[in-house]
């Protein structure tokens, strides 16, 4: 026999640590429902948590709008990328995050990339959270900026950390708003005093506040007035907008800055006008039919309250992601693999996705489950349990 390849080794390794994943391939996705691999599932995965993607109205959005734009942007921003819809959102955007101008990029992964990278060169420092998103962390690598990390929420750590590195030229202050694999909600007062005492600048990615936070579902960040405070409030399309692309709102003079400098804005084509224009519905969606979010709070009410009744959580409401840890990647696959023999698909979101010792079953709910679907997942749970 050939000697593995040291690709073919890593992969084995991988899998010998029940760390290996694969693609599923999904077909028919109806809302919650789906097939995979044939067979009816019920989805309680996603990030789809106002059930846009499959909007009536965003579906005609986009083919009138595929038929106005094409399909492509053709060019980069820069170039001649920029059509009128683009400026549209960007200012729709920046209206509802509170600040002067918005930019989308093509996804929240290069927004963040391009964000961080921009803002701080080598001779900077990036102090963020220890859960923030993975692109929040491949942006600060990208910078070469010396980056510091504090433990989880632990803001007194964070405030050690600057106190002892006050001689940086710039000075960047990095945490998501709800924290992508945990659901819980960093602490913006908290962020806030910190970055004026040391004069940082401070960016907060609101990927999954968007649609999903706040009185009118602008965010992590809409009630609590900080948003003058906020420096860049990074968010996605992707998630609660059913759609995909990225977003930083700033000042005016950060988006130009942007503009000139953020090498993932210029050196990529532009997010398609039928993109743009979905997003543009999905915005309008959102203020006209909040009854759209208050079935998703509904929705959370009572998958928390299930959870909680199971032991499985603890905590007061926060978002739509609920954390079912179960430390081990295997009992964590387990799990997954119980629940989708029983027609229900949530993956086991296992390292480096999240620490070692904390594989878990990532829940989520949509405005669009119906009361019987949480339960027979709560049933399933139950019953998982009951095992373990
Ligand atoms: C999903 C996510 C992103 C990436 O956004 P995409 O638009 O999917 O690329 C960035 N930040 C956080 C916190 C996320 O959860």
């Amino acid at each position: 026999m050939m000697n593995p390849t040291f690709l073919q080794q890593e992969l084995e390794e991988l899998q010998a640590k029940d760390l290996y994943r694969s693609l599923r391939v999904l077909s028919e996705v109806q809302g919650t429902r789906a097939r995979l691999e044939g067979i009816p599932i019920l989805l309680f995965c996603g990030n789809d948590y106002l059930g846009l993607s499959q909007h009536p109205r965003l579906i005609e959005a986009a083919g009138k709008a595929a038929k106005k734009y094409g399909v492509g942007a053709g060019a980069s921003r820069l170039v001649s990328g920029t059509s009128a819809v683009h400026t549209r959102v960007e200012e729709k955007i920046a209206g509802w995050k509170g600040k002067e101008k918005a930019l989308l990029f093509s996804s929240g992964y290069l927004t963040n990339l391009g964000v961080l990278s921009a803002l701080a060169g080598e001779k900077d420092l990036i102090v963020m959270d220890k859960l923030c998103h993975a692109s929040l962390i491949d942006g600060a690598r990208l910078s070469g900026a010396t980056i510091r990390v504090f433990p989880h929420k632990n803001y007194e750590r964070c405030d050690e950390i600057f106190e002892k590195n006050q001689d940086y030229p710039r000075k960047l202050l990095v945490s998501d708003t709800v924290f992508s694999m945990d659901g819980d909600l960093a602490d913006l007062n908290a962020l806030v005093k910190i970055k004026k005492q040391f004069g940082a600048i401070l960016i907060v990615d609101d990927a999954h506040g968007t649609g999903v936070m706040g009185l009118r579902g602008r965010g992590a960040a809409e009630d609590s007035g900080l948003e003058p405070e906020i420096d860049v409030i990074i968010g996605t399309t992707s998630k609660a907008l059913g759609c995909l692309g990225g977003f930083a709102a700033a000042s005016a003079e950060v988006i130009d800055y942007l503009i000139n400098s953020s090498r993932a804005f210029i050196f990529s084509t532009a997010i398609p006008p039928v993109l743009c224009a979905v997003i543009d519905e999905a915005l309008t969606l959102l203020d006209e039919q909040p009854q759209i979010r208050h079935k998703l709070w509904r929705n959370i009410q009572i998958l928390h309250e299930g959870l909680s009744g199971l032991g499985l959580i603890q905590g007061p409401i926060i978002s739509p992601i609920f954390p079912v840890i179960f430390g081990e990647e295997k009992a964590a696959l387990k799990a997954s693999q119980y629940l989708k023999e029983q027609g229900i698909l949530v993956p086991a979101i296992r390292y480096p996705t999240v620490p070692k010792g904390k594989a878990r079953l990532r829940i989520t709910i949509s405005s669009l489950h119906e009361k019987e679907e949480i339960d027979l997942l709560l049933s399933a749970l139950r019953t998982i349990r009951s095992q373990v």
